[in-house]
């Protein structure tokens, strides 16, 4: 399973798990976010890396509250947009049988997840994100459009979805731009844990070794 996946050799720690110094709001101001045993809990304000990135393989873990009033955007909302850019939410969705265009795991308004991998509220569950970022020309209009594979709980849950510009509320429009990992506050106690990112390469070696 991928609960506990280590950060491979040449990642990049995001969360250092004792606090949030290399993490900021919208504003520019340091991130809010409280930290306990390596787990970052949302308070008041998005929490946004410091580090950006294009392509790159994004490992992190998230735990929904118990809120057993609550229900549809109000049960656990929270978000993960890569790049700042386009959210894969995050929601205490357990149990739907046809998750939606804003149910866990879906790119918000654009692609439900395939299927519904959702763990209950409480338990930590993982995303594992593969991204291949907008290419652009020199004019810096998107040529190849921003694509992303994600994993919850090692289930694929979006294969190679090409993504149709960014989500609602994102940093900034500059696709094709490096841009950061940011982390929603939407109101609720969601919880983050063990986040990290490798960069991978635009392209592989395209010479012949022969051997
Ligand atoms: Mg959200």
């Amino acid at each position: 399973m991928q609960i506990g996946l280590k950060p491979p050799e040449g990642a990049v720690v995001l969360f250092n798990g004792r606090d949030v110094s290399n993490w900021h709001q919208r504003n520019g101001e340091p991130a809010t976010w409280t930290v306990e045993d390596e787990v970052m809990t949302v308070a008041k304000g998005d929490a946004i890396t410091a580090e950006t990135f294009q392509d790159a393989y994004i490992h992190l873990e998230f735990r929904t509250p118990d809120m057993p009033e609550a229900t549809g955007q109000a049960k656990g909302n929270s978000g993960v947009y890569v790049q700042g850019r386009y959210e894969i939410q995050v929601l205490d969705s357990y149990g739907w049988e046809v998750p939606g265009l804003g149910d866990c795991g879906a790119i918000y308004n654009q692609y439900a997840p395939l299927v519904n991998a959702c763990k209950p509220a409480m338990e930590w569950q993982s995303y594992d994100i593969i991204f291949r970022a907008a290419r652009v020309d020199g004019a810096g209009k998107v040529v190849e459009p921003a694509r992303m594979t994600v994993l919850q709980n090692g289930l694929v849950i979006q294969n190679n979805a090409v993504l149709q510009g960014p989500t609602g509320g994102p940093v900034d429009e500059n696709e094709g731009q490096p841009g950061p990992l940011l982390l929603q506050d939407h109101g609720d106690a969601v919880q983050y844990r063990n986040v990290w990112l490798v960069h991978l390469p635009e392209k592989g070696s395209d010479a012949y070794e022969p051997h």
